[in-house]
Protein backbone atom coordinates (compact mmCIF):
# COMPACT_ATOMS: atom_id res chain seq x y z
CA UNK A 1 0.00 0.00 0.00
CA UNK A 2 1.25 3.78 -0.76
CA UNK A 3 1.46 6.25 1.62
CA UNK A 4 -0.90 9.36 1.21
CA UNK A 5 2.34 11.35 1.91
CA UNK A 6 3.76 9.62 -1.44
CA UNK A 7 0.08 9.76 -2.96
CA UNK A 8 0.22 13.17 -2.68
CA UNK A 9 3.21 13.62 -3.75
CA UNK A 10 2.40 11.82 -7.04
CA UNK A 11 -0.68 13.41 -7.90
CA UNK A 12 1.22 17.06 -7.48
CA UNK A 13 3.77 16.12 -9.57
CA UNK A 14 1.03 15.50 -11.98
CA UNK A 15 -0.10 18.86 -12.75
CA UNK A 16 1.05 22.45 -12.70
CA UNK A 17 0.34 25.93 -11.98
CA UNK A 18 -2.59 27.47 -14.65
CA UNK A 19 -1.89 30.19 -16.82
CA UNK A 20 -2.71 33.56 -15.03
CA UNK A 21 -5.55 35.85 -16.18
CA UNK A 22 -6.81 39.83 -15.68
CA UNK A 23 -9.61 40.39 -13.30
CA UNK A 24 -11.01 43.72 -12.13
CA UNK A 25 -10.94 43.93 -8.33
CA UNK A 26 -13.96 42.73 -7.35
CA UNK A 27 -13.87 40.27 -8.80
CA UNK A 28 -10.92 38.91 -6.94
CA UNK A 29 -12.29 37.74 -4.01
CA UNK A 30 -11.29 33.93 -3.18
CA UNK A 31 -9.15 34.16 -6.29
CA UNK A 32 -5.62 33.64 -6.29
CA UNK A 33 -3.07 36.43 -6.47
CA UNK A 34 -0.22 35.39 -9.49
CA UNK A 35 2.01 38.65 -9.58
CA UNK A 36 3.99 40.18 -6.89
CA UNK A 37 2.05 43.40 -5.73
CA UNK A 38 3.83 46.14 -5.26
CA UNK A 39 3.43 49.77 -4.49
CA UNK A 40 4.02 52.46 -6.53
CA UNK A 41 3.85 54.64 -4.01
CA UNK A 42 4.11 55.78 -0.32
CA UNK A 43 1.19 55.91 1.65
CA UNK A 44 0.83 58.14 3.26
CA UNK A 45 2.25 59.99 0.79
CA UNK A 46 3.64 62.60 3.11
CA UNK A 47 3.59 62.93 6.96
CA UNK A 48 0.22 63.53 8.00
CA UNK A 49 -1.29 64.33 11.07
CA UNK A 50 -3.72 61.82 12.75
CA UNK A 51 -5.45 64.20 14.41
CA UNK A 52 -7.73 67.31 14.24
CA UNK A 53 -5.91 69.95 15.94
CA UNK A 54 -2.89 72.50 15.33
CA UNK A 55 0.22 71.88 13.67
CA UNK A 56 3.16 73.34 15.88
CA UNK A 57 6.51 73.03 16.46
CA UNK A 58 7.20 71.10 19.77
CA UNK A 59 9.75 73.53 20.87
CA UNK A 60 7.06 76.10 21.63
CA UNK A 61 4.83 74.20 23.96
CA UNK A 62 7.86 73.11 25.62
CA UNK A 63 6.55 75.61 28.50
CA UNK A 64 3.62 73.22 28.82
CA UNK A 65 1.28 75.88 27.27
CA UNK A 66 1.60 78.34 24.88
CA UNK A 67 -0.35 81.56 22.81
CA UNK A 68 0.60 80.52 18.89
CA UNK A 69 -0.88 82.99 16.12
CA UNK A 70 -3.07 80.60 13.54
CA UNK A 71 -1.51 81.23 9.95
CA UNK A 72 -3.90 79.01 7.92
CA UNK A 73 -6.07 76.18 7.76
CA UNK A 74 -4.95 72.55 5.87
CA UNK A 75 -7.36 69.91 5.07
CA UNK A 76 -7.09 66.57 4.15
CA UNK A 77 -6.13 66.54 1.24
CA UNK A 78 -5.37 70.41 0.91
CA UNK A 79 -2.03 71.78 1.12
CA UNK A 80 -0.30 74.88 3.50
CA UNK A 81 2.07 76.57 1.06
CA UNK A 82 3.93 78.50 3.66
CA UNK A 83 5.91 77.53 6.51
CA UNK A 84 4.98 77.16 10.24
CA UNK A 85 8.15 79.63 12.45
CA UNK A 86 8.78 80.24 15.59
CA UNK A 87 5.17 81.34 17.84
CA UNK A 88 2.69 80.28 15.00
CA UNK A 89 0.31 77.06 14.48
CA UNK A 90 -1.53 76.06 11.84
CA UNK A 91 -5.54 74.45 11.89
CA UNK A 92 -4.58 70.71 10.47
CA UNK A 93 -6.67 68.31 10.20
CA UNK A 94 -6.87 64.65 10.30
CA UNK A 95 -5.11 63.04 6.91
CA UNK A 96 -3.69 66.69 5.87
CA UNK A 97 -0.12 67.21 5.50
CA UNK A 98 1.97 68.57 8.24
CA UNK A 99 3.23 71.77 6.93
CA UNK A 100 6.89 72.29 6.66
CA UNK A 101 8.34 73.75 10.08
CA UNK A 102 5.98 71.82 12.00
CA UNK A 103 6.77 68.82 13.56
CA UNK A 104 3.88 67.50 15.72
CA UNK A 105 0.32 68.23 16.36
CA UNK A 106 -1.38 69.72 19.43
CA UNK A 107 -5.02 68.14 19.53
CA UNK A 108 -8.19 70.47 19.32
CA UNK A 109 -9.63 69.62 22.62
CA UNK A 110 -6.89 70.94 24.19
CA UNK A 111 -7.28 73.91 22.43
CA UNK A 112 -9.25 77.65 22.89
CA UNK A 113 -9.22 79.86 19.91
CA UNK A 114 -8.90 83.83 21.19
CA UNK A 115 -9.10 85.95 18.26
CA UNK A 116 -6.21 85.21 15.44
CA UNK A 117 -4.77 83.00 18.32
CA UNK A 118 -5.11 80.03 19.88
CA UNK A 119 -4.20 78.68 23.52
CA UNK A 120 -2.84 75.11 23.80
CA UNK A 121 -2.74 73.56 27.02
CA UNK A 122 0.28 70.69 27.70
CA UNK A 123 3.51 69.73 25.87
CA UNK A 124 3.61 67.69 22.59
CA UNK A 125 6.67 65.83 21.84
CA UNK A 126 8.03 66.22 18.56
CA UNK A 127 6.09 64.05 16.02
CA UNK A 128 3.07 63.11 18.41
CA UNK A 129 0.23 62.97 16.21
CA UNK A 130 2.14 62.81 12.99
CA UNK A 131 1.77 59.70 11.20
CA UNK A 132 5.74 59.67 9.16
CA UNK A 133 5.20 59.65 4.98
CA UNK A 134 5.43 55.38 3.97
CA UNK A 135 4.63 54.59 7.79
CA UNK A 136 1.97 51.52 6.36
CA UNK A 137 3.56 51.20 2.58
CA UNK A 138 6.97 52.25 1.30
CA UNK A 139 6.87 52.66 -2.62
CA UNK A 140 8.54 49.85 -4.08
CA UNK A 141 7.81 47.15 -1.22
CA UNK A 142 6.47 44.33 -2.43
CA UNK A 143 2.77 44.10 0.16
CA UNK A 144 1.23 40.52 -1.09
CA UNK A 145 2.51 37.84 -2.87
CA UNK A 146 1.79 35.74 -5.67
CA UNK A 147 -0.13 32.48 -4.47
CA UNK A 148 -1.97 34.07 -2.08
CA UNK A 149 -6.02 33.84 -1.62
CA UNK A 150 -7.67 37.24 -1.46
CA UNK A 151 -9.64 38.52 0.84
CA UNK A 152 -11.75 41.23 1.48
CA UNK A 153 -8.95 43.00 3.25
CA UNK A 154 -6.51 42.20 0.65
CA UNK A 155 -8.63 43.68 -1.96
CA UNK A 156 -9.16 46.76 0.05
CA UNK A 157 -5.18 46.83 0.10
CA UNK A 158 -4.69 46.41 -3.36
CA UNK A 159 -7.41 49.64 -4.11
CA UNK A 160 -5.04 51.66 -1.87
CA UNK A 161 -2.35 50.89 -4.11
CA UNK A 162 -4.26 52.40 -6.50
CA UNK A 163 -5.07 49.06 -8.59
CA UNK A 164 -7.98 48.25 -10.44
CA UNK A 165 -7.28 44.98 -12.42
CA UNK A 166 -5.10 42.18 -10.46
CA UNK A 167 -3.39 39.06 -12.28
CA UNK A 168 -4.61 35.80 -10.78
CA UNK A 169 -4.28 32.35 -11.84
CA UNK A 170 -7.45 30.82 -14.17
CA UNK A 171 -9.90 28.74 -12.08
CA UNK A 172 -9.47 25.65 -12.60
CA UNK A 173 -12.26 23.68 -14.33
CA UNK A 174 -13.04 20.40 -12.90
CA UNK A 175 -15.67 18.02 -14.41
CA UNK A 176 -17.32 15.49 -11.34
CA UNK A 177 -18.95 12.23 -12.84
CA UNK A 178 -20.38 9.88 -10.70
CA UNK A 179 -21.06 6.39 -11.47
CA UNK A 180 -23.08 3.33 -10.78
CA UNK A 181 -26.55 1.66 -11.91
CA UNK A 182 -28.09 1.98 -8.54
CA UNK A 183 -27.90 6.28 -8.23
CA UNK A 184 -30.68 8.54 -8.73
CA UNK A 185 -29.92 12.39 -9.14
CA UNK A 186 -31.81 13.97 -6.05
CA UNK A 187 -34.99 15.31 -6.65
CA UNK A 188 -36.13 12.61 -8.50
CA UNK A 189 -38.25 9.53 -7.09
CA UNK A 190 -35.90 7.09 -6.24
CA UNK A 191 -37.14 3.33 -6.56
CA UNK A 192 -37.10 0.78 -3.87
CA UNK A 193 -33.54 0.12 -3.53
CA UNK A 194 -32.22 3.12 -5.97
CA UNK A 195 -29.58 5.71 -4.06
CA UNK A 196 -29.71 8.94 -4.30
CA UNK A 197 -26.42 10.07 -5.99
CA UNK A 198 -24.74 12.85 -3.15
CA UNK A 199 -21.50 12.75 -4.72
CA UNK A 200 -22.03 15.04 -7.49
CA UNK A 201 -23.01 17.87 -5.42
CA UNK A 202 -20.49 17.45 -2.65
CA UNK A 203 -17.42 17.42 -4.55
CA UNK A 204 -18.82 20.74 -7.20
CA UNK A 205 -19.15 22.55 -3.21
CA UNK A 206 -15.99 21.64 -2.34
CA UNK A 207 -13.82 22.39 -5.44
CA UNK A 208 -16.08 25.62 -5.79
CA UNK A 209 -14.77 26.08 -1.94
CA UNK A 210 -10.87 25.79 -3.34
CA UNK A 211 -11.03 27.95 -5.97
CA UNK A 212 -12.32 25.68 -9.01
CA UNK A 213 -14.81 25.62 -11.21
CA UNK A 214 -17.00 22.83 -11.35
CA UNK A 215 -18.86 21.66 -14.14
CA UNK A 216 -21.06 18.28 -13.16
CA UNK A 217 -20.96 15.50 -15.62
CA UNK A 218 -24.36 13.75 -14.28
CA UNK A 219 -24.22 9.92 -13.62
CA UNK A 220 -23.11 7.32 -15.63
CA UNK A 221 -23.81 3.71 -15.76
CA UNK A 222 -21.31 0.72 -15.03
CA UNK A 223 -21.06 -0.23 -19.05
CA UNK A 224 -18.21 0.62 -21.28
CA UNK A 225 -20.24 2.74 -23.60
CA UNK A 226 -22.28 4.76 -20.94
CA UNK A 227 -18.83 5.78 -19.44
CA UNK A 228 -17.00 6.08 -21.95
CA UNK A 229 -19.78 8.92 -23.80
CA UNK A 230 -19.72 10.91 -20.05
CA UNK A 231 -16.05 10.58 -19.61
CA UNK A 232 -16.32 12.10 -23.65
CA UNK A 233 -17.85 15.08 -22.21
CA UNK A 234 -14.42 16.07 -20.14
CA UNK A 235 -12.88 17.24 -22.60
CA UNK A 236 -11.31 21.00 -22.29
CA UNK A 237 -11.28 20.33 -18.01
CA UNK A 238 -7.87 20.63 -16.47
CA UNK A 239 -9.41 17.72 -13.98
CA UNK A 240 -11.95 15.00 -13.84
CA UNK A 241 -13.39 13.85 -10.83
CA UNK A 242 -15.11 10.71 -11.35
CA UNK A 243 -16.57 8.66 -7.93
CA UNK A 244 -17.52 4.76 -7.72
CA UNK A 245 -16.34 2.40 -10.27
CA UNK A 246 -13.72 1.23 -8.25
CA UNK A 247 -14.75 -2.55 -7.05
CA UNK A 248 -12.49 -5.14 -8.34
CA UNK A 249 -15.24 -5.73 -11.56
CA UNK A 250 -15.81 -1.97 -12.39
CA UNK A 251 -12.35 -1.85 -12.46
CA UNK A 252 -11.51 -3.27 -15.74
CA UNK A 253 -14.15 -1.36 -16.68
CA UNK A 254 -12.30 1.82 -15.79
CA UNK A 255 -9.27 0.18 -17.80
CA UNK A 256 -11.19 -0.42 -20.43
CA UNK A 257 -12.68 3.23 -21.02
CA UNK A 258 -9.74 4.83 -20.20
CA UNK A 259 -5.75 6.02 -21.96
CA UNK A 260 -3.19 3.66 -22.51
CA UNK A 261 -0.84 4.45 -19.65
CA UNK A 262 2.00 6.87 -21.54
CA UNK A 263 4.62 5.92 -18.88
CA UNK A 264 4.74 3.67 -16.19
CA UNK A 265 3.13 6.44 -13.40
CA UNK A 266 0.54 7.20 -16.78
CA UNK A 267 -2.40 4.92 -14.94
CA UNK A 268 -2.58 4.15 -11.55
CA UNK A 269 -4.56 1.70 -9.23
CA UNK A 270 -3.02 2.74 -5.84
CA UNK A 271 -4.69 1.09 -2.90
CA UNK A 272 -3.68 3.79 -0.67
CA UNK A 273 -2.91 3.18 2.80
CA UNK A 274 -5.98 5.03 4.55
CA UNK A 275 -9.34 4.96 6.34
CA UNK A 276 -11.64 6.21 4.66
CA UNK A 277 -10.65 5.94 1.26
CA UNK A 278 -8.13 3.26 0.26
CA UNK A 279 -8.34 2.62 -3.61
CA UNK A 280 -7.71 5.51 -6.14
CA UNK A 281 -7.31 5.86 -9.39
CA UNK A 282 -4.84 7.99 -11.56
CA UNK A 283 -4.89 8.56 -15.01
CA UNK A 284 -6.10 9.90 -17.97
CA UNK A 285 -9.01 10.26 -20.73
CA UNK A 286 -9.08 11.89 -23.84
CA UNK A 287 -5.83 13.55 -22.48
CA UNK A 288 -7.52 14.86 -19.23
CA UNK A 289 -5.86 14.23 -15.72
CA UNK A 290 -8.77 11.87 -13.77
CA UNK A 291 -8.47 11.44 -9.91
CA UNK A 292 -11.04 8.77 -9.78
CA UNK A 293 -12.20 8.55 -6.20
CA UNK A 294 -13.91 6.14 -4.18
CA UNK A 295 -17.96 5.78 -4.48
CA UNK A 296 -18.47 5.46 -0.78
CA UNK A 297 -19.65 9.30 -0.04
CA UNK A 298 -17.20 9.59 2.71
CA UNK A 299 -14.23 8.07 0.88
CA UNK A 300 -14.68 10.38 -1.67
CA UNK A 301 -15.01 13.33 0.28
CA UNK A 302 -12.01 12.49 2.44
CA UNK A 303 -9.91 11.48 -0.66
CA UNK A 304 -11.63 14.59 -2.81
CA UNK A 305 -10.12 17.05 0.76
CA UNK A 306 -6.34 15.67 0.31
CA UNK A 307 -5.82 14.73 -3.26
CA UNK A 308 -8.13 16.67 -5.55
CA UNK A 309 -7.21 19.65 -3.40
CA UNK A 310 -3.82 18.95 -3.86
CA UNK A 311 -4.14 18.59 -7.63
CA UNK A 312 -6.13 22.08 -7.62
CA UNK A 313 -4.04 24.06 -4.99
CA UNK A 314 -0.90 23.00 -7.76
CA UNK A 315 -3.04 23.96 -10.44
CA UNK A 316 -3.67 27.43 -8.23
CA UNK A 317 0.23 27.82 -7.63
CA UNK A 318 -0.06 27.14 -4.25
CA UNK A 319 1.89 24.82 -1.65
CA UNK A 320 -0.68 21.46 -1.56
CA UNK A 321 0.14 20.28 1.44
CA UNK A 322 -2.17 19.84 3.82
CA UNK A 323 -2.58 22.21 6.63
CA UNK A 324 -2.66 20.37 10.14
CA UNK A 325 -2.95 22.02 13.17
CA UNK A 326 -2.89 20.62 16.83
CA UNK A 327 -5.65 20.03 19.85
CA UNK A 328 -6.14 18.00 22.47
CA UNK A 329 -8.35 14.80 22.66
CA UNK A 330 -11.52 14.67 24.36
CA UNK A 331 -11.68 10.93 25.10
CA UNK A 332 -9.09 8.30 24.35
CA UNK A 333 -8.66 6.64 20.89
CA UNK A 334 -6.99 2.78 20.79
CA UNK A 335 -4.09 2.33 18.83
CA UNK A 336 -4.21 2.31 14.81
CA UNK A 337 -3.74 -0.13 12.39
CA UNK A 338 -1.51 -0.02 9.18
CA UNK A 339 -3.66 2.57 7.86
CA UNK A 340 -3.42 6.58 8.32
CA UNK A 341 -6.75 7.62 9.84
CA UNK A 342 -9.09 10.20 8.55
CA UNK A 343 -11.51 10.74 12.12
CA UNK A 344 -14.85 12.83 12.27
CA UNK A 345 -14.65 14.83 15.32
CA UNK A 346 -15.69 17.83 17.06
CA UNK A 347 -13.66 20.66 17.74
CA UNK A 348 -14.19 22.63 21.10
CA UNK A 349 -12.81 25.79 22.11
CA UNK A 350 -12.04 25.75 26.13
CA UNK A 351 -12.08 28.89 28.23
CA UNK A 352 -8.29 28.71 28.31
CA UNK A 353 -8.10 29.04 24.46
CA UNK A 354 -7.00 24.91 24.08
CA UNK A 355 -8.77 23.61 21.57
CA UNK A 356 -10.02 20.01 22.16
CA UNK A 357 -11.33 17.20 19.53
CA UNK A 358 -13.34 14.52 20.17
CA UNK A 359 -13.94 11.83 18.19
CA UNK A 360 -17.78 10.98 16.84
CA UNK A 361 -18.55 7.54 18.63
CA UNK A 362 -19.00 5.62 15.26
CA UNK A 363 -16.78 6.04 12.60
CA UNK A 364 -17.94 3.96 9.72
CA UNK A 365 -17.32 5.84 6.64
CA UNK A 366 -21.27 4.85 5.39
CA UNK A 367 -22.10 7.47 8.19
CA UNK A 368 -22.12 10.90 6.10
CA UNK A 369 -24.00 12.57 8.78
CA UNK A 370 -20.99 12.52 11.53
CA UNK A 371 -18.79 14.17 8.35
CA UNK A 372 -20.96 16.81 7.78
CA UNK A 373 -21.62 17.47 11.75
CA UNK A 374 -17.57 17.11 11.85
CA UNK A 375 -15.42 20.25 12.72
CA UNK A 376 -11.79 18.75 11.55
CA UNK A 377 -10.81 15.16 11.19
CA UNK A 378 -7.99 13.94 13.70
CA UNK A 379 -5.22 12.44 11.39
CA UNK A 380 -3.98 9.54 13.24
CA UNK A 381 -0.29 8.04 11.83
CA UNK A 382 -0.51 4.20 10.69
CA UNK A 383 0.62 2.60 13.55
CA UNK A 384 -0.04 5.26 16.43
CA UNK A 385 -0.48 4.04 20.09
CA UNK A 386 -3.43 4.55 21.73
CA UNK A 387 -4.02 7.79 23.14
CA UNK A 388 -5.36 9.04 26.36
CA UNK A 389 -7.80 11.88 26.71
CA UNK A 390 -6.03 15.04 27.00
CA UNK A 391 -2.84 13.78 24.39
CA UNK A 392 -2.23 15.72 21.36
CA UNK A 393 -3.38 15.20 18.53
CA UNK A 394 -2.93 16.46 14.70
CA UNK A 395 -6.34 17.56 13.17
CA UNK A 396 -7.27 18.87 9.64
CA UNK A 397 -9.75 21.64 10.61
CA UNK A 398 -13.06 21.57 8.25
CA UNK A 399 -15.12 24.78 7.87
CA UNK A 400 -15.10 27.46 8.73
CA UNK A 401 -11.05 28.29 9.56
CA UNK A 402 -9.75 25.21 7.31
CA UNK A 403 -10.90 23.38 4.07
CA UNK A 404 -14.20 25.49 4.00
CA UNK A 405 -15.91 22.54 3.13
P1 LIG B 1 -18.50 1.81 -5.69
O1 LIG B 1 -17.13 2.34 -5.42
O2 LIG B 1 -19.03 2.20 -7.03
O3 LIG B 1 -18.58 0.35 -5.44
O4 LIG B 1 -19.44 2.51 -4.61
C1 LIG B 1 -19.29 2.27 -3.23
C2 LIG B 1 -20.56 2.65 -2.49
O5 LIG B 1 -20.78 4.04 -2.62
C3 LIG B 1 -21.80 1.99 -2.99
O6 LIG B 1 -22.62 1.70 -1.90
C4 LIG B 1 -22.46 3.05 -3.86
O7 LIG B 1 -23.84 2.90 -3.96
C5 LIG B 1 -22.09 4.29 -3.12
N1 LIG B 1 -22.03 5.42 -4.04
C6 LIG B 1 -21.32 5.49 -5.17
N2 LIG B 1 -21.48 6.69 -5.74
C7 LIG B 1 -22.32 7.40 -4.95
C8 LIG B 1 -22.86 8.72 -5.00
N3 LIG B 1 -22.58 9.55 -6.01
N4 LIG B 1 -23.68 9.11 -4.01
C9 LIG B 1 -23.97 8.28 -3.01
N5 LIG B 1 -23.49 7.03 -2.89
C10 LIG B 1 -22.66 6.60 -3.84
MG1 LIG C 1 -20.44 1.60 -8.23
Amino acid sequence: MLSVADALARVAARFAALPAEQVALPQALGRVLAEDLAATRDQPPAPVSAMDGYAVRSADLTGGSARLRVIGRVPAGGSFAGRVEAGTAVRIFTGAPVPDGADAVAIQENATVEGADVVLEGAVASGRNVRAQGLDVRAGETVLQAGRRLTARDLGLAASLNRVWLRVRRRPRVAILGTGDELVPPGVQPGPNAIIASNNVTLAAMVTAWGAQPIDLGIAPDRADGLRSALGNAAGADLLLTSGGASVGELDLMREVMDAPDDADGLAFWKIAMRPGKPLIFGHVGGVPLLGLPGNPVSSAVCACLFARAAIEVMLGRPHHPVLSSARLGRAMAANDTREDYVRARIERAADGETTATPFERQDSSMFRTFALADALIVRPPHAPAAQQGDRVQVMLLSPDGLAV
